[in-house]
């Protein structure tokens, strides 16, 4: 099985990184990115959700992070929001975020399409869940890998 380090350079994540940092100084909803080869038969649905849990992603004063979750191999991706997201959101909310992300990766273009559904993921928190002055880093920025 391949690694996450043959579908993405140091130089690629310290980009997604950065992404989820500009991200953030738009919104207090946190983003994390999960990148795992695949989802090993697990409905890849289910394996966001796992992941959203072991890495805590409950854990916002608010409930407003988001998970983007990548199974490679298996060509799938799920964005998972927490309840305070979803409790005021339209259910078609991600749509845009998912568009620009299929798009780039119908390309090819796996990095950027992480990139810019990181960045439009933080376009749409903005609305809900606007940056505040206290805002704090609740959720690490690093990419998070299977
Ligand atoms: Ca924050
Ligand atoms: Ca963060």
């Amino acid at each position: 099985m391949s690694k996450v380090e043959d579908f993405l350079t140091k130089e690629e994540e310290q980009e997604i990184v950065s992404a989820i940092r500009v991200a953030e100084l738009n919104t207090s909803g946190e983003i994390r990115v999960h990148i795992e080869a695949s989802s090993n038969k697990d409905d890849a649905f289910n394996r966001a959700l796992e992941v959203f849990h072991s890495l805590k992603m409950f854990e916002t004063k608010q409930q407003n992070a988001v998970l983007i979750y990548v199974a490679v191999e298996d060509h799938k991706f799920v964005i998972y929001g927490d309840e305070g997201i979803n409790k005021v959101v339209p259910t078609n909310f991600w749509d845009t975020t998912k568009n620009t992300m299929q798009t780039y990766f119908k390309q090819g273009d796996f990095k950027k399409g992480i990139v810019e559904g990181v960045l439009k993921a933080g376009q749409e928190l903005k609305t809900h869940f606007p940056w505040q002055t206290d805002d704090e880093d609740e959720l690490s920025n690093e990419i998070s890998k299977g």
